[in-house]
């Protein structure tokens, strides 16, 4: 274990990610690992923030605190608000822009809902952080809401669509969004954390609160727990580790996808492609793969 001490205030820092794994850092690795290695490096960041995840904020720091809301709101002012200047009335709010109007619908189904309004009252501690040892290295973890009694963890999802079907070129079918964005990974190393912390032999229970965009909203309240699944998830990580913490050591050379924004922004071509490289059979035909470069330096050597 590093000495390196995680905080409120550094719990999102490059730092923090460099000593510790967490659930969105082993996703990026696993989409790209060059744009990885390059933000951990602190060399590159993200240019393009997607409306949805700032809209998912948004919700989330309303069930977090009022504090936190109000918070969010005074510091996104001009992506929330509309405004109006007037001679003889100066600068007034006129309203939110349609997403947030349309999110505040959102919270007012959940507050209005038996079951979900239930949830939300259980007593329990919001943005909870809890660290653990998956895989042979430590993790991080920042619960939307834990109850401990009852020993429960709290998801809340928005999205345009619960229903909507993601189709993966692996397995060739189409799957949920619990599938496509990772959530049972995410439910077996939050579940694993809780479950070392409290010092149980089972897992924790874990609830996904989701709303939908549409009009009117769509909602659902979905449990995670699959004991064996949970079980694989955690194997596919430990299997998957060891990489992944050489690539942090520098002792093999990041993967570049090819298509993310970090290898877009990074692209130099070195020859001609044939039509069918963009054929997903072809994308990992060793002329197709390309790697960044770091001489052997570790990404600790950055600090
Ligand atoms: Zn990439």
């Amino acid at each position: 274990m590093s000495r390196f001490q995680l905080t409120d205030d550094n719990y999102y820092s490059r730092e923090a990610d460099i000593h510790y794994m967490s659930c969105s850092q082993y996703q990026a690795f696993q989409k790209c690992e060059a744009a990885e290695i390059a933000k951990l490096r602190g060399i590159w960041e993200p240019e393009l923030q997607s409306d949805a995840l700032f809209q998912g904020q948004y919700f989330h720091a309303y069930f977090e605190s009022p504090e936190a809301f109000e918070t969010f709101c005074n510091e996104n002012f001009d992506k929330i608000y509309k405004t109006k200047t007037t001679k003889s009335r100066g600068t007034e709010v006129i309203g939110k822009y349609a997403p947030f109007e349309k999110l505040d619908e959102m919270i007012q189904e959940v507050l209005n809902d038996p079951l979900m309004s239930q949830i939300i009252s259980w007593p329990g501690e919001n943005e909870k952080p809890m660290i653990g040892e998956v895989g042979g290295i430590a993790w991080r973890m920042k619960m939307d809401k834990y109850c401990p009694s009852g020993r429960r963890i709290i998801d809340y999802k928005t999205s345009a669509n619960l229903r909507e079907l993601f189709y993966n070129p692996i397995t060739k079918t189409r799957q949920t969004f619990v599938e496509e964005f990772g959530y049972l990974m995410r439910a077996a190393v939050y579940g694993e954390i809780e479950r070392q912390n409290v010092g149980a032999d089972n897992f924790p229970t874990f609830i996904i609160l989701g709303v939908s965009k549409q009009t009117p909203p769509d909602k659902e309240v979905f449990l995670l727990n699959d004991e064996a699944r949970w079980n694989l998830e955690l194997e596919n990580i430990k299997t998957r580790i060891p990489h992944i913490q050489r690539l942090k050591n520098g002792e093999e050379n990041p993967r570049r996808c090819g298509e993310c924004e970090y290898c877009r922004r990074t692209k130099k071509l070195h020859r001609f492609k044939m039509y069918t490289d963009l054929m997903t059979e072809f994308r990992n035909d060793p002329d197709n793969v390309e790697y960044d470069d770091y001489g052997g330096t570790s990404v600790f050597d950055t600090l």
